[in-house]
């Protein structure tokens, strides 16, 4: 894939870059070794000192690296300038949290003195997706530099600009030089950089394909990896609940980002008593987005990502609707230029369909009727996927049957699922495994070591 800006929302190729030569890689590789020496004799307050410099930087350069990230990407304006706002929360939580999340902790044994201590391993590549450019790429970092780890970013090859930008605000904020870096490379390179000895573990946030030979490669190199992957979450919603808020939010979670977020409410699972109003309401408040120039502020929905995106969400669409589903609205590819795509709803996905199991990456969400919250936690789980969940309804025994019962890395009850610094951030079965934010996200790469003094 070719490392390039194209805009999403005219189709232009704005700017291409020369992807590093092994030689350049191997360049960086030492740097990131020698900056880990550096970072890792540092205090956690002088790591802190210069992490809220970054997140100042950020917030300060939040509306220019907006623009770089709708261009980039296409996501609306207001939405990528709220991401780089959110990075800078996320890095001030690390600035304030990585002490205590990384404090010895003693333990009582028959030692003098015996304890846990959590210590950096090195050099770490992170390999990330383009649907949340700067925030995907921070989540990861604030932690690795504040447990004194240094980062590698191999970053989509449609998000360069992205990428250079975030590395140039670890520099202006006073890390050692080789302490963040973007290697401008193909996926196809990421093996010869796993595979070096200077790399010590990997996080991948993307799709299975390339989750599983990041796993697989690091399997053989006994290099710890943390997966990201993809998601097809369960949006429940039952008679009790408040539904002026379940359907606005929910057509919010299926929809923002363009409908590309991993956590976005995907499977809207509704109870029969009210199906039929939950469903002309889901429609007519997707028909009323506006989809247009992201750059724009009244703009609810931009384009796809690209135009390959846009055909295998089209042909998702399609082949369920060829095996018996009904699309009630959208769900169809726009006329003109850019990559825009109509945000859909389709109902009765069949089981013994392709896409009944599918994640549908983009603005098309999935409607099934149930009898009661069994049956809805039943269809919820009916999916290869474990990342997020959502249930609406005040009925706290239905509350406490979803919590317990449904497989997901989360359930948010009547809220939309997010991420937030200060909670673990991951999924089971095959959306991934390992933890991405809070205590669980700094641990994640250090090496837990026992201290055992007679
Ligand atoms: P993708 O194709 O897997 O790309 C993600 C990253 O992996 C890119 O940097 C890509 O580089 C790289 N890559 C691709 N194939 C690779 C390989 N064989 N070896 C090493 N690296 C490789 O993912 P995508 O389709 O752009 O992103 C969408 C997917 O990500 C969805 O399934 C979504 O749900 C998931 N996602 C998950 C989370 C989460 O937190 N769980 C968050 C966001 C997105 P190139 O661009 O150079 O190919």
């Amino acid at each position: 894939m070719a490392i390039q800006t194209q805009n999403p929302a005219t189709g232009d190729v704005i700017k291409t870059f020369d992807a590093h030569t092994d030689a350049e890689v191997d360049l960086i590789l030492a740097k990131s070794v020698v900056a880990h020496e550096v970072l890792r004799d540092w205090s956690f307050e002088k790591r802190a000192d210069h992490m809220r410099k970054a997140a100042k930087i950020l917030r300060d350069e939040a509306d220019k690296l907006g623009k770089i990230v709708t261009l980039e990407m296409g996501k609306t304006l207001t939405s990528a300038i709220a991401e780089v706002n959110k990075c800078a929360l996320g890095a001030e939580y690390y600035a304030d949290m990585a002490e205590s999340h990384l404090a010895d902790e003693v333990v009582r044994t028959d030692a003098a003195k015996s304890y846990r201590a959590y210590q950096p391993l090195g050099p770490v590549l992170a390999v990330m997706p383009w649907n949340y450019p700067i925030w995907q790429v921070v989540r990861f970092a604030a932690p690795a530099l504040m447990a004194g780890n240094t980062g590698l970013l191999k970053h989509a090859s449609n998000v360069p600009q992205c990428a250079l930008y975030i590395e140039d605000v670890f520099k202006r904020a006073g890390f050692p030089d080789g302490a963040f870096q973007t290697l401008l490379i193909s996926g196809g390179k990421v093996e010869r950089v796993l595979r070096d000895n200077r790399v010590k573990a990997a996080t991948l946030t993307g799709s299975e394909p390339a989750g599983a030979s990041v796993a697989a490669i690091c399997g053989q190199e006994i290099k710890p990896t943390v997966l990201e992957l993809g998601g097809s979450d369960a949006f429940i919603i039952m008679p009790s609940a408040d539904l002026d808020a379940a359907i606005a939010t929910g057509v919010k979670a299926r929809n923002q980002n363009n409908g590309q977020s991993c956590i976005a409410a995907k499977r809207f699972i509704v109870h029969a008593d009210i199906y039929e109003e939950v469903r002309e309401r889901l429609v007519k408040a997707t028909q009323a987005l506006k989809i247009g120039d992201p750059m724009k502020k009244d703009t609810d929905v931009g384009p796809l990502v690209n135009e390959a995106a846009r055909k295998e969400i089209a042909s998702q669409v399609e082949a369920a609707v060829k095996d018996g589903a009904r699309l009630l609205t959208g769900g169809k590819v726009m006329d003109g230029d850019g990559w825009y795509f109509e945000p859909g709803v389709i109902e009765n996905i069949p089981k013994d369909s392709k896409a009944y199991y599918e994640e549908i990456f983009g603005p098309v969400a999935a409607l099934y009727k149930v009898d009661n919250i069994d049956a809805a936690i039943e269809l919820a789980n009916d999916s290869p996927f474990g990342l997020g969940s959502s249930i609406w309804t005040t009925d706290k025994s239905e509350q406490d049957k979803a919590i317990r019962n449904l497989q997901a890395g989360a359930t948010f009850v009547n809220a939309m699922t997010a991420s937030h610094p200060a909670l673990p951030f991951g999924g089971i079965k095959r959306s991934g495994y390992g933890r991405e934010l809070a205590a669980e996200g700094i641990r994640a790469f250090c090496n837990v070591k026992t201290v055992y003094i007679a």
